[in-house]
């Protein structure tokens, strides 16, 4: 066995013999399933205009530029298929090993996936709502419009509808960021995947896991300022859970 082996054996290990597993995913997850990394190389937000799709006085101003970018990006998200991790995250939880699912993705593909206990601390476009009144309506009504480029406008006073994934200028959904939180003290053994943990208050849940006497493993392809307190680190997303997949099977 070479050394990625048998880290991915001790994953297993670890994983089949935690009491409550949290996971927290990040775009690395996303990109396994080709959806492009905001801040990675070729990354969305190098695109023109990116970096204001997300801002939400650009919102107010014009709605137009986020739902111009966010056609095939967030409302094309339909023809996205979950990869091995979401799939495999899915199924710990089917089994009852898996206690809770922390996600900075806006995605959805792990509730594709069949994942239920899923927390969105960057919010969801499973929800949009109307900037003017209370009207509130589902992702797949709002895609019949916007997978076209158009802006969905609300049926009842004909305001802008606005996803509710967290903008910047926008506070994090705060009932969210408690549970992930509490969740995060909970447990005895925290997955951080896919993300390079850059970003507060996301990035200091590991710690809440550490202060609280729980293992964190990270699997990221970057590393991260919290490798030299992890329990394990690993670099490839898809092999580990290629892995963690034939042990289920076996299982
Ligand atoms: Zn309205």
């Amino acid at each position: 066995m070479d050394n990625e082996q048998e880290k991915y054996a001790e994953l297993w290990q670890l994983i089949s013999n935690a009491r409550h597993l949290v996971v927290f995913t990040g775009a690395g997850v996303s990109t396994l399933s080709g959806i492009k990394d905001f801040r990675g190389k070729d990354g969305l937000y190098n695109q023109p205009d990116t970096d204001k799709m997300f801002d939400i006085d650009v919102f107010h101003r014009d709605p137009s530029l986020y739902y111009g970018l966010a056609k095939d990006f967030i409302y094309g998200l339909k023809e996205k298929q979950p990869s091995v991790v979401h799939i495999v995250l899915a199924e710990l939880e089917k089994r009852g090993m898996l206690k809770a699912l922390i996600t900075q993705n806006i995605d959805l593909l792990h509730q594709k996936a069949g994942s239920k206990h899923v927390i969105e601390i960057h919010g969801s476009p499973e929800e949009h709502y109307c900037i003017k009144c209370s009207y509130t309506t589902d992702f797949e009504t709002v895609a019949e419009t916007a997978h076209t480029g158009a802006v969905p406008y609300c049926p009842q006073c004909g305001g802008t509808l606005k996803p509710a994934i967290t903008f910047f200028g926008e506070s994090l959904p705060a009932r969210a960021l408690t549970e992930a939180q509490s969740e995060c003290e909970a447990a005895d053994l925290l997955l951080v995947l896919g993300t390079s943990l850059v970003v507060y208050p996301a990035a200091s849940l590991p710690q809440v896991t550490q202060h609280s006497g729980g293992k964190v493993v990270i699997v990221n392809n970057q590393p991260t300022y919290f490798d030299s307190a992890a329990a394990l680190c690993c670099t490839d997303l898809e092999q580990s859970f290629e892995y963690l997949r034939a042990q289920l099977l076996n299982g």
